[in-house]
């Protein structure tokens, strides 16, 4: 089956096929006697094999039926490993728990769900130890910039809002079957032990960034000004005058709890 399973593009479908990269995520991830381990995405379960040690617990999920009937087979005799055939995107991960412990997730991420797939882990961040993807190196780039940089948006903010992000290394598109076209990286996400910014609604917080970075050549006063007034903006000592990219995550805190005191008095 591994041999004739044709890679689907409306997956995401590119396999690793260099066991130097697989080794290397694995040399990363580190796992560790009583882990438990969930893998997105493990195709024909290249990853997987490596990441499967006795005394962990690793659960992986999958879109693809035909993978998943191959994965079944192919590890039907390990009972620490947990087969679902399921979308990521809407998959409750706090059900995987038991009692307390925190989830390590891992993945060579299906590359054309990877943001909304990203904001719906940070959902759940809080039963979430880290996170070890393997994405496009332009969204790594921007989940890792910082203001003042081209690709700082709302990505990164979102991002750095609920984690520490490191780019560990780079994979170049031979080590893929079928070779993407783009330059692949592994990032590591740590998600913040504490909140770094005080943020009374998240969903303001959201809402402020996407305002302000959807047209990020607008200076505040004019991308921004419908939600928070301009007055509002310079009581809290921002620069209307700026653009979002110049805007550290502290900043986009102070606005996004102005507009929540604007909204809910
Ligand atoms: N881990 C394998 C490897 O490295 O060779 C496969 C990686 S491939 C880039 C992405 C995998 O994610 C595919 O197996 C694809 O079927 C699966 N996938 C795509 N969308 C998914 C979703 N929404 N939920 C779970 N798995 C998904």
């Amino acid at each position: 089956m591994s041999q004739i399973h044709k890679p689907r593009k409306r997956f995401g479908q590119n396999f690793l096929h260099d066991y130097a990269v697989v080794e290397n995520i694995v040399a990363c991830v580190q796992p560790k006697p009583g882990d438990h381990i969930v893998e997105i995405g493990p195709g024909k379960g290249v990853l997987t094999e490596f990441l499967l040690r006795p005394d962990i617990q690793l659960d992986i999920i999958e879109l693809d039926r035909d993978l998943v009937s191959l994965l079944e087979k192919k590890f039907s005799c390990q009972e620490n490993l947990r087969v679902y055939s399921a979308d990521a995107l809407q998959f409750d991960f706090s059900e995987l728990r038991k009692q307390n412990e925190k989830l390590r997730i891992v993945g060579n991420l299906p590359y054309n769900i990877s943001t909304p797939l990203l904001f719906h882990l940070f959902e759940n961040v809080e039963c979430i130890n880290d996170m070890y993807f393997m994405l496009q190196k332009q969204v790594v780039d921007r989940i890792c910039a910082l203001p003042g940089s081209k690709k700082y948006g709302r990505l990164s903010v979102m991002s750095q809002y609920y984690c520490s992000p490191e780019m560990l290394f780079e994979v170049a598109p031979d080590s893929f079957d079928p070779s993407p076209k783009v330059m692949s990286a592994v990032i590591r996400l740590e998600p913040h032990a504490e909140p770094k910014v005080d943020v009374s609604s998240f969903a303001c917080l959201d809402r402020v960034v996407k305002q302000a970075f959807s047209q990020r050549r607008k200076t505040l006063r004019n991308s921004i000004g419908g939600l928070i007034s301009e007055d509002v903006i310079k009581l809290l000592s921002i620069d209307s005058g700026l653009r979002a990219e110049a805007l550290s995550l502290r900043d986009f805190s102070k606005l996004s709890n102005a507009l929540y005191e604007i909204e809910n008095g």
